[in-house]
């Protein structure tokens, strides 16, 4: 009999409202029909503010909390509420090095439209879902999909994230399932 999976963990790494949270897991079970846990929230990262930005290091949060112990889950999605940023980009929505363990979503972009006005909630769920699983597809080792109609199409602005559906492809559901089997 194969050994039971390790669960997902949704941790917030600050002060998160819990809906992102339960909103989070409830697809990682639901879409993906893994199991998802809520862990006890994190400290605020304040060690990953770039003063000249006001901003958050994606990279220096994975450095620093990725070391801590998740013994026991197989993934990690640390779920923030502060605006995050690499290098290379004036923000993300959430980021994760390809097979990592953990990866981030930030909340902050997601809850207005490109004019600043906000936006339904059920709208916010949708999109804070949709960058959980395609950052939790990086952590199982999925690449960016050329096809539009895929959840690992890249997502750079509001407009592009709101298109993607919150499925992904039949080849990256294969690949997916593949690394399941893996694990
Ligand atoms: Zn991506
Ligand atoms: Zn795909």
């Amino acid at each position: 009999m194969p050994q039971k999976k390790k669960p997902i963990g949704v941790v917030a790494i600050g002060d998160v409202a819990a809906v992102f949270l339960k909103v989070i897991a409830a697809h990682i079970s639901g879409y993906l029909n893994l199991d998802a846990e809520i862990l006890p929230s994190v400290a605020h990262p304040h060690f990953a503010l770039n003063e000249n930005r006001f901003q958050y290091d994606c990279g220096v949060i994975l450095k620093t909390i990725d070391s801590e112990s998740f013994d026991g889950y197989e993934k990690v999605i640390g779920v923030l509420a502060v605006d995050l940023f690499v290098p290379i980009f004036t923000h993300v929505f959430g980021e994760a090095r390809q097979g990592g363990k953990m990866a981030l979503v930030s909340t902050y972009r997601l809850q207005n439209n490109l004019k600043g006005a906000s936006v339904p909630d059920s709208l916010v769920y949708e999109r804070t879902a949709k960058v959980a699983l395609h950052e939790l597809g990086h952590l199982f080792n999925l690449m960016h999909c050329d096809d539009d109609k895929c959840l690992m199409h890249f997502s750079g602005n509001l407009e592009e994230l709101d298109e993607t559906p919150l499925f992904f492809c039949r080849y990256c559901t294969a690949y997916f399932r593949d690394a399941l089997q893996r694990q």
